[in-house]
């Protein structure tokens, strides 16, 4: 395929500690890819010399059909010939120059074509009429919207991003990911995103390729890497987890909430099932579950329920306003767990309460217990 950006067995290291490790990343046109994982993986590493500003060590990296480095042979091609724009966490726009000249400064050649370009790109990110204005007189998240203007505005075939929206509060990151989300998608430009946060890259990402310890640990939609996590270490990204552990029979881990499919361990493997705490329904005893919204997708697939009527004993539930969080014991191998779940809405029973739970399957995962990913 012509364009995107190609990184073969990239490997990178600082004197001896081996940071980057045999990692391969495609990105196609019009595709915005997130490396995600926990800081010190290797993220950032893999996006500088992606960039050219770090010198590679080994692999290729190919922009388009066109390589730009070569660990075999020493090509290296220097950043501001790569066709690629940049954007890094701590991005800071000219302060004596305007929203408009930020935006067109790398332009090699400022023609109207290109500002009009900017001016109808100011429009499409909510900036319009402040190509006159300067940086600080501007809020955090316009100032990162121009930032981002600034990095298409060479025209480039691959961007890169390394945590764009980490200064942003919380209400205005969702607005400004949805702006530039769109903003990438009517470039064609292959992005290429670094991030910790796995709800940034779900809603971001087509492709989202999960490292850890300098690897590759899980390549796939964000769907894929939600539902179907590969090890313990990708299911625990996602935020607290419930466990249950177990001794693996005739391909089922039983516990006190259900019996699990192990799929292929092998009989007699120590196993746990990681439960998101938004895969529990609980009612009152003796009461049916209201149905709710957002229950509708979750009906179609398999629920295990506990298998005694008399349910499982409450310690414990806070409201979040539009969820609740609502903590039980139960019974396990190694004595009495505490798990919690997330439901919809107001659901606020005693300490003390007899709930019964179903589970949904598919947020519920089993691993081996000594996998770590
Ligand atoms: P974060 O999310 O915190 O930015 P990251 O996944 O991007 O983390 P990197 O910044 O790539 O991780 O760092 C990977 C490892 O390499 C870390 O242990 C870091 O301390 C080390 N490291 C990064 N840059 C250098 C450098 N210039 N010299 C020495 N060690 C470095």
């Amino acid at each position: 395929m012509i364009g995107g950006l190609r990184i073969t067995n990239l490997s990178h290291a600082f004197g001896d500690e081996k940071v980057v490790n045999g990692v391969s990343v495609f990105v196609a046109p019009s595709e915005v890819v997130c490396l995600l994982g926990p800081s010190g993986c290797g993220k950032t590493t893999l996006l500088r010399v992606a960039a050219g500003l770090d010198r590679l060590q080994k692999g290729q990296i190919r922009i388009g059909e066109t390589m730009v480095d070569d660990g075999a042979t020493g090509l290296n091609v220097p950043p501001d010939q790569r066709g690629i724009g940049l954007m890094f966490q701590d991005y800071a726009l000219f302060p004596h120059l305007n929203v408009l000249e930020n935006i067109i400064f790398g332009v090699k050649a400022d023609t109207p074509a290109r500002r009009e370009w900017a001016e109808t790109a100011l429009e499409q990110m909510g900036l319009s009429g402040r190509g006159d204005n300067y940086p600080h007189t501007l809020s955090g998240g316009q100032q990162q919207r121009v930032a981002l203007l600034r990095a298409l505005a060479t025209e480039p075939s691959v961007l890169l991003l390394d945590e764009p929206f980490s200064g942003l509060d919380v209400a205005r990151r969702a607005a400004v990911r949805g702006q530039s989300l769109e903003m990438l998608r009517d470039t064609g430009v292959a992005t290429l995103l670094v991030t910790h946060d796995p709800e940034e890259a779900m809603f971001m990402a087509d492709r989202i390729l999960v490292m850890n310890h300098g690897r590759v640990v899980q390549d796939g939609s964000p769907e894929q890497i939600y539902f179907q996590p590969n090890t313990e270490f990708v299911a625990d990204l996602f935020g607290t987890v419930n466990r249950l552990t177990g001794t693996v029979t005739s391909g089922a881990l039983a516990t006190a909430i259900g019996i699990f499919d192990t799929k292929d361990l092998e009989y007699g493997t120590m196993a746990q099932v990681l439960i998101r705490p938004e895969a529990f329904r609980l009612a009152v005893v003796g009461e049916t579950p209201a149905p709710r919204p957002g229950d509708a997708p979750f009906l179609p697939a398999p629920l295990v329920a506990t298998p005694s009527d008399r349910g499982v004993v409450v310690t414990g539930a806070r409201s979040l306003g539009r969820a609740s969080l609502v903590s039980f014991i139960v019974p396990s191998d190694n004595g009495d767990v505490e798990l919690e779940a997330r439901v919809p809405g107001v659901f606020l029973p005693e300490p003390g309460t007899r709930v019964t739970v179903t589970v949904n399957t598919k947020q519920a995962h089993v691993f081996p217990v000594d996998d770590n990913g």
